[in-house]
């Protein structure tokens, strides 16, 4: 009978972890699908499907395997519903005598089940992951009291992991190709056609609506989730990108466009952040594939990617552990207005927040300068409470887990956090929103309008939102000329803008 239980969370789907070397008889792996999870914010619909379709074929693997797993589905009439619960349920059915779980990548879930091990009477113990490249603690032990800096944490991954290095120095003597990586898109090169991954997840959809779940946005098309859902769809995934995407990844990574929603990013994130894709195995492709390819595809490209995976992702995790959980609290810029309704159905007549709510509606998805420089940078400029803008990037995108999600959304975009990840605030108006896609192009606003009637109303706002918040940006060197610009301003001129960005700040709903 087993005696060793061991919890395998939703986005611990990793197949290669030491715990599945060997299959021990006696030893339950569980996984679940519970209310807790499901209810803690009110998540996308594709979110919650692929995060149980991903579960549902990793425990059949492991089963396959050889593994004995305990899978509650949502509508077990012997599911709990709650994380403790359920443990506590198995531990009594079955003659357990020692517990074990792996590291969770959430603040909230680790508080849980530390509590939960010291309230049991038996044995128990925490895993590594074995996932990211880096440990909780590691930023923190870099940076000390210092400033937080992502090129120096990044280089020192670099150099760590021996990636695109050449002794101690970046190969080809630079480390950042970022100047390089901003160009507008407009068909200059054939956007590749998308891998489709036919999963029918019709049977989930229905037990969604039975268990009554409450979600937001569209149901996939005809039931089929495009969302790799097992390691051989991620790595099918993976294959795509570096073969077809990777070559202008970097040239267009901060581009948007109404018809290609996606450009040349890699949609990796889903199928790394549940684990189902290790991020070396990732960047080894990648850098394989250049180096088989150096023709076709430039070092700007493949270091841009690198920068993402080594520097950012690992940067947010380690800022998340240094500073949770009062990084949840943060709200720099004292800002509090109400989240539009128009986020949840994108109904407004800014065709560039339409373009992006929409888009993340019907897909559950959005690319990095979407979120940042379009969902994130006009509630920012509207001051819309931090914590009602986290809620809606925890539901809506299905990468999307907090500790990638909130320091993301309530440090890089919302400067909530006084400037520890990003040096300056995100904000734009209509020129970087010209300048990057062609949402103004058929757009109901003006993009050239500081007032007035249909005046776009980033622009008004964008300068109204430095106006406002002066005193604490004022200083900051990154943004010097936008206050040198703002002193040289007419007064007449100020006024009018400030003016109009108050008008649609107090109008926001019908923006
Ligand atoms: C407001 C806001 C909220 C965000 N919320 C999330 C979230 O909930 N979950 C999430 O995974 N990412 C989040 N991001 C980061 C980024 O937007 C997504 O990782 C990216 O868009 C995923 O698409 P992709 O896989 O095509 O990425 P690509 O552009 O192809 O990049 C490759 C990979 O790099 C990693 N990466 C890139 N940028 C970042 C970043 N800033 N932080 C961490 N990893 C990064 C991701 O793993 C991504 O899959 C957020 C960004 C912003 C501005
Ligand atoms: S004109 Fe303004 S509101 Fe319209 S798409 Fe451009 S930036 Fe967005």
């Amino acid at each position: 009978m087993f005696q060793t239980l061991r919890l395998i969370l939703g986005d611990q789907l990793n197949s290669n972890h030491s715990w599945f070397k060997e299959k021990e008889e006696r030893t339950l792996y569980v996984l679940m699908e519970i209310r807790q999870e499901t209810d803690y914010v009110v998540h996308h619909v594709q979110k919650i499907l692929a995060f149980f379709a991903a579960m549902r074929n990793f425990a059949q693997e492991l089963q396959n395997a050889g593994h004995k797993v305990f899978y509650f589905a949502l509508d077990n009439p012997e599911n709990q519903q709650d994380l403790c619960k359920n443990l506590e349920f198995l531990m009594h059915k079955f003659p357990i005598r020692r517990f074990e779980y792996q590291l969770p990548d959430e603040y909230r879930l680790d508080t849980q089940l530390k509590e939960f091990c010291q309230n049991i009477p038996i044995a128990s113990q925490a895993f590594d992951t074995e996932h990211f490249l880096s440990k909780r603690e590691d930023l923190d032990q870099h940076f000390g009291a210092k400033k937080y800096l992502l090129e120096s944490f990044y280089r020192q991954m670099r150099k760590k992991y021996n990636i695109l290095m050449e002794g101690d120095q970046p190969l080809t003597g630079r480390w950042n190709y970022d100047a390089e990586n901003r160009k507008k898109f407009s068909y200059q090169v054939p956007v590749p056609k998308e891998l489709y991954l036919p999963n029918n997840v019709a049977d989930l959809i229905e037990l969604l609506q039975k268990q009554k779940v409450r979600t937001i946005g569209f149901l996939p098309n005809n039931n089929i989730l495009n969302v790799p859902i097992s390691r051989k769809q991620a790595l099918m995934l993976l294959e795509h990108f570096v073969n077809n995407l990777l070559p202008y990844f970097g040239t267009y990574e901060d581009a948007m466009h109404t018809q290609e929603p996606h450009l040349f990013h890699s949609q990796l994130s889903f199928a790394l952040n549940v684990k189902l894709l290790h991020p070396l195995e990732v960047l080894e492709k990648a850098i394989t594939t250049w180096q088989n390819n150096a023709e076709k595809i430039s070092i700007a490209q493949v270091e841009g990617f690198v920068r993402q995976i080594l520097g950012w992702r690992e940067y947010m995790r380690g800022v998340y552990w240094a500073k949770m959980p009062d990084y949840a609290q943060n709200n720099y810029l004292g800002h509090s207005a109400p989240l539009p309704s128009w986020y949840w159905t994108g109904k407004t007549r800014m065709n560039c927040a339409r373009q992006v709510i929409m888009q993340s509606l019907q897909e559950a998805f959005a690319h990095h300068i979407q979120r940042l420089m379009v969902t994130g940078n006009i509630a920012l400029l509207l001051g819309v409470s931090p914590d009602e803008v986290d809620k809606w990037y925890l539901g809506i995108y299905r990468d999307a887990i907090e500790w990638v999600e909130i320091t993301n959304t309530r440090g890089m975009s919302q400067y909530a956090d006084g400037g520890l990840i990003a040096s300056k605030p995100y904000t734009a108006s209509a020129n970087y929103m010209d300048k990057m896609s062609n949402y103004c192009e058929n757009c109901y606003y003006d993009k050239k309008k500081r007032y007035g009637e249909k005046a776009c109303p980033l622009n008004s706002l964008y300068w109204e939102f430095h106006y406002r918040h002066r005193e604490k940006l004022a200083k900051n060197q990154r943004i010097r000329i936008v206050y040198q610009m703002l002193s040289k301003m007419h007064p007449t001129e100020l006024q009018k803008i400030v003016e109009q960005a108050q008008w649609y700040r107090n109008n926001a709903e019908n923006l």
